[in-house]
């Protein structure tokens, strides 16, 4: 009776002793990919512990004959309690590296939903949703917001001359050009075809008007692509329509409609500028 006793509580701490090493892998595999914070100092605190335990254990065993002299439950129990830690420090890093995981997935799923996959920036639909989100927030608390609707100058020459690839290409880098010139919480998006949307919160219109000429001047400057053995370099300007919230301008609608005016007129006037709308 004894013998089986002592034999399944070596059995309890060998298989506890196996979980606990087990779940050293996902734990080391988490605290890899998390930031350097206190949650992975927590990790690494409990990684220590369980090598701590593993050697624990070993002793423990080892010591388990001489204690189960006198038939007692209590090593049994202090085995069983040992399996359990063992698989359950298993199941918490298995799962929390399975949910980390997931969490990864899923932002990086949000994030592909919301940007527009050929010029790198938000799509439409994130521009709809964080237009109403802007103005609801700009008329709450009374803070201005602007809006700017920019337009490649003639693109539809780019692409006859140099091909729809190469037109990709501008797009791309254009749209690159604008992200490092616009503040962090600036919002670009491409409102459709190579018309670029710009919410700029937080910024009245002499403001916004500032941000679209500074654009405008070094789109103007830069070099878009290279193309072909002559290393030919193609350029291009564009043209801005600025609105910004005002008495008159209360909505959504009026400001995008507003600005896609000024957008309309900085054509109309000769490209290659910035026109404010009156309002
Ligand atoms: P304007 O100065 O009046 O704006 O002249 P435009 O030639 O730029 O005219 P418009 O803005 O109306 O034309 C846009 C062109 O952009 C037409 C379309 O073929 C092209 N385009 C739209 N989306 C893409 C795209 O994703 N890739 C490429 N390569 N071209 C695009
Ligand atoms: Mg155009
Ligand atoms: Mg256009």
């Amino acid at each position: 009776m004894e013998q089986t006793i002592l034999f399944f509580e070596f059995v309890f701490i060998f298989f506890g002793a196996v979980f606990l090493s087990l779940s050293v892998s996902p734990i080391r595999k988490l605290i890899a990919e998390l930031e350097e914070d206190e949650l992975k100092k927590s990790w690494k605190v409990l990684i220590i512990l369980i090598f701590f335990f593993i050697p624990c254990y070993a002793v423990f065993a080892y010591n388990l004959s001489d204690i189960c002299e006198v038939v007692n439950l209590m090593p049994m129990i202090i085995s069983l309690m040992l399996l359990c830690g063992g698989i359950f420090c298993y199941l918490v890093g298995k799962l929390a590296l399975r949910t980390m995981n997931d969490i990864k997935r899923l932002s990086m799923f949000q994030q592909e939903s919301v940007t527009d996959g050929l010029m790198g920036i938000k799509n439409r639909r994130y521009f709809d949703q964080k237009i109403i989100e802007e103005v609801t927030l700009a008329q709450r608390y009374k803070i201005p917001l602007s809006v700017i609707m920019l337009d490649v100058d003639h693109f539809k020459k780019i692409n006859d001359i140099y091909g729809h690839k190469i037109g990709d290409e501008v797009l791309k880098n254009l749209s690159g050009l604008i992200l490092e010139v616009v503040r962090d919480t600036d919002i670009v998006a491409r409102y459709g075809g190579e018309e670029i949307a710009i919410i700029t919160p937080s910024c009245g219109k002499q403001e916004a008007a500032l941000l679209a000429e500074r654009l405008r001047e070094i789109i103007e400057k830069t070099t878009m692509v290279t193309v072909g053995s002559t290393q030919e370099v193609i350029q291009v300007t564009v043209s801005m329509g600025v609105c910004a919230m005002s008495h008159m301008i209360t909505d959504k609608e009026a400001l995008i409609e507003e600005a896609d005016g000024a957008l309309y007129l900085a054509k109309k006037q000769g490209r290659n500028r910035v026109i404010c709308s009156n309002w």
